[in-house]
Formats: C-alpha cells, sequence, structure tokens
C-alpha cells in the first residue's frame, strides 16, 4: 500500500478514536442522555478535527445491535444496560470504522469486559495469510469460554476507498470455507456479543434513518433529481441520514428515492430475543510485516 494512502487511513483513524474518547467523556457524568445529541456531537467532532462522517454515527441502546441513528431529540435515561457508539471517518475515502459500548451495572460493564478483550486478541492474531473463517472461530470459542455468546449474524468487513463494505466478511462464528486475509487489506473487525440465554442474532426492525446511494442516473422529478444530486456530491456511495439535510428535504423524499430504488435503507438491527448486546470495533491495515490498527489510542 502506497505510504500517502497508509498516512490518510491513519489519520481517519486518528480523528475517530479521540472522537470516541470525547464521547465517552461527554456521556460519562451524564444519567439521562439525549441519543440525538451524541450522535451530532460525534458528527462534529469529526468534522471539526479535519475529518468527514462516513455514516452516520450510530448510537444504539441495548438490544439495538447496529444501524440505528436519531432523527429527532430522543432522551433516555441510563441507568443501566448498554449504549454502543459506533462512528466512521473519512480522508478523501479511506475510512476508519470504530466503535466502543458504554457499560452501565456491573453485569453489563463485565460483558463490555469481555468483549473488547476479544476484540484485542483477535486483532493481535492477524496477519496476511490466516483464515478469516478461523479467526471467526476464535472469536466465537472465546466468547463461549467466557459465559457469552456472539451475535452469529452480524460480522466485520472488509473496507476499501469510498466502500465501507468492500465484498470480504471478518465472521464472529467459525467458517469451514472462507477466504483468506491479504497483504494491503483494511478490516474492520468487530465482535458483538450478548449474555448466554439471548438468541444470538438480529432482526431488521423500521423506521430506517440511514440509506446510502445506488444508482446515479437523472431523475425526471426536479425537487428528486436535487435530492440525489446532493447525496452524490454531499456523500458519494456513502451512507447518510437524512437529518443531515432535513432543512432542504424531508424523510418522505428519501423514502421516495427508496421506492424508486435510487437509495437502499440500513433497518435497525435488534436482538431476536431482546437481550441487550455489546460491541467493540477497530479497524486494522494489514500489511506484510506489520498490522495497523489505525483506530486504536
Ligand atoms: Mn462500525
Ligand atoms: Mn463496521
Amino acid at each position: 500500500m502506497r505510504e500517502d494512502i497508509i498516512e490518510k487511513y491513519l489519520e481517519a483513524g486518528r480523528i475517530a478514536a479521540k472522537v470516541l474518547k470525547e464521547v465517552r467523556d461527554f456521556v460519562t457524568p451524564k444519567k439521562k442522555i439525549d441519543l440525538l445529541e451524541i450522535a451530532e456531537y460525534a458528527e462534529s467532532l469529526t468534522i471539526k478535527y479535519g475529518g468527514m462522517p462516513a455514516f452516520p454515527c450510530n448510537v444504539d441502546l441495548n438490544e439495538v445491535a447496529a444501524h440505528y441513528t436519531p432523527l429527532t431529540s430522543e432522551p433516555v435515561v441510563f441507568d443501566e444496560g448498554l449504549l454502543k457508539v459506533d462512528v466512521g471517518v473519512h480522508i478523501d475515502g479511506y475510512i476508519a470504522d470504530t466503535a466502543i459500548t458504554i457499560a452501565r451495572g456491573e453485569e453489563y460493564i463485565e460483558m463490555a469486559r469481555v468483549n473488547e478483550e476479544v476484540l484485542n486478541h483477535v486483532i493481535d492474531e492477524i496477519r496476511p495469510g490466516r483464515s478469516l473463517g478461523e479467526l471467526g472461530r476464535l472469536i466465537e470459542e472465546e466468547v463461549y469460554s467466557r459465559g457469552y455468546k456472539v451475535i452469529s449474524d452480524l460480522a466485520g468487513h472488509l473496507i476499501d476507498r469510498y466502500n465501507l463494505h468492500a465484498g470480504k466478511n471478518f465472521p464472529n462464528t467459525g467458517e469451514p470455507i472462507s477466504s483468506s486475509i491479504k497483504s494491503g487489506e483494511v478490516y474492520a473487525v468487530e465482535p458483538f456479543i450478548t449474555f448466554r440465554d439471548g438468541a444470538g442474532s438480529v432482526d431488521r426492525v423500521e423506521p430506517t434513518h440511514i440509506f446510502s446511494l445506488v444508482k446515479t442516473k437523472k431523475i425526471k422529478d426536479k425537487r428528486l433529481d436535487g435530492l440525489r444530486k446532493l447525496i452524490m456530491s454531499r456523500y458519494g456511495p456513502l451512507p447518510f441520514t437524512p437529518r443531515w439535510f432535513s432543512d432542504k428535504y424531508t424523510y418522505e423524499d428519501v423514502v421516495k428515492l427508496e421506492s424508486m430504488k435510487y437509495v437502499r435503507g440500513y433497518p435497525p438491527m435488534i436482538e431476536k430475543s431482546f437481550r441487550p448486546v455489546s460491541q467493540f470495533e477497530h479497524t486494522v491495515i494489514v500489511l506484510d510485516g506489520d498490522v495497523l490498527v489505525t483506530t486504536r489510542v
């Protein structure tokens, strides 16, 4: 990988790590939190530090495992449970994808601690030539042996320029047939875990607040074509939320684009048995002699 590209990945990672640290400090003293305030805080810090959001900040509480971002103020009393904050930053399309879980209450704090340790252990095992399915098995077995269960249908993923999910998965379960890690690849690694009595899988639910543009052809309707152009120029193929342009276009406008197959939605994913889910995520660059964790402080 070219040195200047590595530097852009590293810069995106440094910003994302700094944002998550400040989000943690922001949430820690509060009992009453507002999910919108947290998402907007993360996104505005990203820009303040010279990055661009690679996707809307995900703020997923308890059984909500992934892909939730608020559109309007959502105050909640957070005295027990798991709050996941998942941040994406890009520099010139080179993405950092990283998440933490803020845990309250003894059993939740313990789950989050195990989750973070499992992530760090599997990162230590990453190198060119390793089978992704074997690393998934390592995650699954360690999580199980420590008393928890992985969410088997959520996975890490290959990252490429302006491409958050660039094909290959980094599974959280053993897979007998899978591809191997190659030098020059960038992965987001993200074990999601729950209590042993949980289903260990997710359902997709409404409403969807995160979308991405999948078709760029001109639209006859002037208003919708304006929205298409705005999305294309500001976010390209990366995920966005209607919250980012609510001064100009409505949620319904985006839903129209979705029905026309111009955008696709990423619905929130909820643990099937409504058990709380923990997540930690880092982005890593795999090189021949070295694995760089871009999002580690
Ligand atoms: Mn993420
Ligand atoms: Mn990810």
